[in-house]
């Protein structure tokens, strides 16, 4: 069997090197994405995994790869925007991607970012270094996690886990989802949405990206909260309304936020070296409040993660090669 890796990052090549091993799998790993310029190098090799945000190209893509007898394109990743499903189903070809690769990973950036706020380590930090204020006063004092009632929205795999870890913390944890699993009931409490609002003093976002979660959390939403609870997001920036959330932020309607994604992200986020008039204004704004963290979107970035997405898609790649099925499988 041999296998293709498309857009290999180097963070992903001792995972890949170790999957080789284990499965006596031919494995080539190259750093091109898969487009038209690179789709000749599939020749010759019975499966491919991709990792890319850009497009796959053109129809010619699909045909070149069943024409070299290939049946799959498994994506190491949750996103398949950049596969034209349509053009993958007229040539037979299976897509697959790793929708669940390590909601632990998530869910504890999300945590880590809500302490950083809960400390005000970023206050601290910024006081500290900017300042040469090593002092601290009665505005600074902190509440402790066990004190603390957590909302989450959205309690899939990712709110799962965030509400199993801040329970082990010792928080009160409130959720709210369209779905109910009482595999949660050891963990949290089924909420409406608006008793998050009046009672969390951290809500925690973890829906996926719908015309019905689109701006979830605008001028109306930031109002109702607690005017010191933090907010946090691990989930898409769009849920949130930016600018509302910049307004609450400097009127005091809510404490701090905690972000790892922002509306307009894809257009900086995961570059290097952004020239300053490309970098958005609302992001400056943001970053500049030392109540504020943003990350880059790498809430999933862990080595467990990383493993999950190169192994779980390989594995994807080598059993419908071999004519098997698999749960990842996109149904379209
Ligand atoms: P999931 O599908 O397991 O869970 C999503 C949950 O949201 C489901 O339980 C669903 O019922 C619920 N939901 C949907 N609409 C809702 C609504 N209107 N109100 C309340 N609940 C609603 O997904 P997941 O694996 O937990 O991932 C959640 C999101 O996290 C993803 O969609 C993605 O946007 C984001 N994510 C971010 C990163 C990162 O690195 N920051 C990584 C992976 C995923």
């Amino acid at each position: 069997m041999k296998v293709l890796m498309y857009g290999t990052h180097p963070y992903e090549k001792p995972y890949a090197e170790k999957w080789a091993q284990q499965t006596q799998t031919e494995l080539k790993m190259v750093d091109e994405p898969l487009n038209d310029e690179t789709v000749d190098l599939a020749k010759g090799f019975d499966a491919i995994t991709v990792l890319q945000t850009a497009s796959m190209g053109s129809t010619a893509v699909y045909e070149k790869l069943a024409s070299f007898g290939i049946k799959q394109i498994s994506c190491r990743m949750v996103g398949v925007d950049m596969v034209d499903l349509d053009a993958a189903k007229a040539n037979h070809l299976t897509v697959t991607n790793v929708a669940s690769y390590s909601p632990r990973a998530i869910a504890e950036m999300g945590v880590a970012q809500a302490m950083y706020l809960l400390r005000r380590i970023g206050i601290f930090d910024a006081r500290m270094n900017q300042n040469h204020d090593f002092s601290w006063n009665e505005t600074l004092i902190s509440n402790e996690i066990y004190n603390c009632t957590v909302g989450l929205i959205g309690a899939g795999h990712i709110g799962t886990a965030t509400a199993q870890i801040y329970k082990a913390l010792g928080a009160r944890v409130l959720v709210n989802d369209i779905a109910y699993d009482p595999a949660l009931e050891p963990f949290a409490e089924y909420v409406d949405r608006e008793t998050i609002f009046k009672e969390a003093d951290i809500i925690s976002l973890h829906t996926p990206l719908l015309p019905s979660t689109r701006g979830m959390i605008g001028e109306k939403e930031l109002k109702k909260m607690k005017k010191t609870a933090y907010l946090i997001n691990m989930a898409r920036g769009a849920l949130i309304d930016t600018s509302a959330l910049i307004k609450a932020l400097k009127d005091g309607e809510i404490a701090g936020a905690g972000l790892d994604t922002l509306a307009d992200e894809t257009t900086f986020f995961g570059q290097t070296n952004v020239a300053e008039k490309d970098v958005p204004a609302d992001y400056k704004e943001l970053a500049a409040m030392p109540n504020v963290v943003i990350t880059p979107h790498v809430a999933f970035f862990t080595q467990t993660a990383a493993r999950n997405m190169v192994q779980i898609a390989s594995n994807d790649a080598i059993t419908i090669a071999n004519g098997g099925r698999s749960r990842n499988e996109i149904r379209y």
